[in-house]
């Protein structure tokens, strides 16, 4: 609801100066500083409550054209002209000039127009007795207090102030207001001096060579004596550039930045707001008082610049003055930028030294794992040796093992069970004919007994010899059993075995074996192709090694189906 009440309350206050015009006449020209900023603070003010094409501006150039009656009527003419067909409700005017024009045309051009002056120096009083609808700002001016700071700061310096103006309207007010502040002067040591009659020539001349021990001061300075127009932001800063003596002013922000000390100075934006406000006031139906003259506030300012250039210490100035152009050092200006890049170098240091560390870390680990394969390799090296030569001497003894499973003590032949595997190895070959002989020693109990068991296992071991030379490399004789052998012949027919064996059995039998005459053999031969299994083939040669026995002994018999 609030918000509803507070909406009106502004479209109603808006409303009110619908449609108002206003005409802001400007002594001056439009690039005039103090004029530029003046009128910025008064359209500041205006525009919240002013349409912008409700707003007349006007400038009547009377810095370039001052004291001119021919300007001043064709100035008339056209205001006449012109707002004779638009009228506006209010006028502001800026400085003197635009003032003493409209107390001499107002109630003809703009009759009954109430009038918002600002920019005047002098106190206007006089001028507007009897007249209706004035009211306005006076901007004052400073000279006394500027001054009398000047000979503060520079008390043992100088010796003489030089206050410039010129002779033309305003100039002249100006100096008469010096000349006053001049006569009240009380400091023996520096003295006064108004100069309002120079050619811009000798005044440069004057600040370049004459200007020892002197300060100088500017007031209003429109034209020089040769009546040439004496532009601020052109001709100051040549001005105080020759000039071998601080120059103060007060004028504000138009001055600042020229060259100019500083001074106790106005704010042309301060001052045109407060006429605008004025303005605004009068429009809203507000009485005001035309005989409030409103002085313009005068503060201490100054250029940092130019305090060092003239070596002028901060502690001889007002305690309330305003520092410009304070001139930033390098390291100051970029401070921040500085304290970045010295913070990232730093981390950027700190990361470097991390991964330093982190490397040299890991280039040791690497080292000592290095280290340690070469070792454990080694080792492993080793290891492998000690295991090759175990497992030599392993399959070594396994070897000797086989063969000590497979060898008859005695004999030293393959035994019983070599004799077996043999068998069955040639039995896993397809259409291998092989022939087998059962051979055993006739009587033999009979020779231990007559002759003792050593004696026996003698002829065993005899018999063994010359079976074995007997035979192919093929061949195989095996120890049976007691004294029993089996001849295992492969690739061998039943007739070539028969043959072997009676050439065994003959070589045997004609032998002599001392204290024997002779030893004998009876033999069984089989062969595998009347056989269907070793079995069978073992029984087979058993049976014909019986009917050896049988028939006598000393004897070869193959067994025949
Ligand atoms: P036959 O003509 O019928 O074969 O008569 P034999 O006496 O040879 O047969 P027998 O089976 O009656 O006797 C075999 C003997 O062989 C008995 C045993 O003392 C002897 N003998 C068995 N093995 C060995 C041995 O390793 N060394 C010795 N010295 N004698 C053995
Ligand atoms: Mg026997
Ligand atoms: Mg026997």
């Amino acid at each position: 609801m609030l918000r509803y009440c507070l909406f009106f309350l502004l479209l109603t206050s808006q409303a009110c100066f619908a449609g108002q015009k206003v005409l802001l006449l400007n002594s001056y020209h439009s690039q005039y500083q103090w004029t530029r900023e003046n009128i910025q603070g008064i359209q500041q003010e205006l525009s919240k409550h002013i349409a912008e094409e409700n707003i007349f501006i006007e400038f009547m150039d009377s810095r370039r054209f001052i004291d001119d009656p021919v300007h001043i009527n064709a100035l008339a003419s056209l205001y006449r002209n012109k707002y004779r067909q638009v009228r506006p409700d209010i006028i502001i005017s800026t400085d003197d000039f635009a003032l003493d024009f409209l107390l001499q045309y107002r109630d003809e051009i703009f009759p009954d127009v109430p009038v918002v002056y600002n920019g005047i120096n002098f106190d206007p009083s006089e001028k507007l007795l009897g007249k209706k609808g004035y009211v306005g700002i006076l901007e004052g001016e400073a000279i006394a207090q500027n001054l009398a700071m000047i000979a503060n700061i520079h008390q043992d310096s100088i010796n003489e102030i030089i206050v410039l103006s010129d002779k033309n309207s305003l100039g002249e007010l100006f100096s008469q207001e010096v000349l006053k502040v001049q006569k009240e002067w009380k400091n023996k040591k520096i003295k006064i001096t108004l100069n309002n009659d120079f050619s811009y020539e000798s005044l440069l001349y004057q600040v370049n060579n004459l200007s020892q021990n002197k300060a100088y001061f500017i007031t209003a300075l429109h034209k020089d004596n040769q009546d040439r127009y004496f532009s601020y932001t052109h001709d100051i800063p040549i001005l105080t550039r020759y000039s071998k003596a601080p120059v103060y002013g007060m004028w504000g922000s138009p001055l600042m930045g020229l060259g100019i000390v500083g001074g106790y100075m106005n704010n042309p934006k301060t001052h045109g707001a407060n006429a605008g406000q004025l303005a605004i006031k009068i429009l809203s139906g507000e009485t005001v008082d035309s005989q409030v003259q409103r002085k313009a506030l005068f503060s201490p300012r100054f250029d940092a610049r130019q305090l060092n250039k003239f070596a002028i210490s901060q502690h001889t100035l007002p305690t309330n003055s305003e520092f410009n152009f304070i001139e930033i050092s390098l390291a100051e200006k970029y401070q921040s930028v500085i304290y970045s890049v010295l913070i990232i170098i730093f981390v950027l240091l700190l990361i470097i030294i991390i991964l330093s560390i982190q490397i040299r870390k890991r280039k040791i680990a690497e080292g000592s794992l290095a280290e340690l394969n070469n070792d454990l390799e080694d080792k492993i090296v080793r290891r492998t040796i000690a295991l090759e030569s175990s497992n030599r001497a392993l399959l070594k003894l396994n070897n000797r093992m086989e063969k000590l499973a497979n060898t008859d003590d005695l004999t030293l032949i393959p035994n019983r069970r070599h004799g077996h595997r043999i068998l069955d190895r040639l039995n896993y070959i397809d259409n291998s004919e092989y022939s087998i002989a059962l051979i055993d020693i006739d009587h033999f109990k009979q020779v231990n007994d007559q002759h003792g068991h050593d004696f026996g296992d003698q002829v065993l071991q005899h018999i063994t010899q010359t079976i074995s030379q007997c035979i192919r490399p093929s061949d195989t004789i095996c120890r049976w059993g007691g004294e029993e052998f089996l001849l295992i012949m492969p690739d061998t027919k039943i007739e070539h075995a028969q043959l072997t064996c009676e050439r065994i059995r003959q070589i045997i039998g004609s032998t002599p074996m001392p204290p024997l005459e002779k030893v004998t053999i009876s033999t069984g031969i089989s062969n595998k192709t009347l056989a269907r299994s070793n079995n069978e083939l073992l029984r087979q040669a058993d049976k014909a090694l019986y009917n050896a026995k049988s028939q006598g002994r000393d004897i070869c018999i193959s067994w025949q189906n």
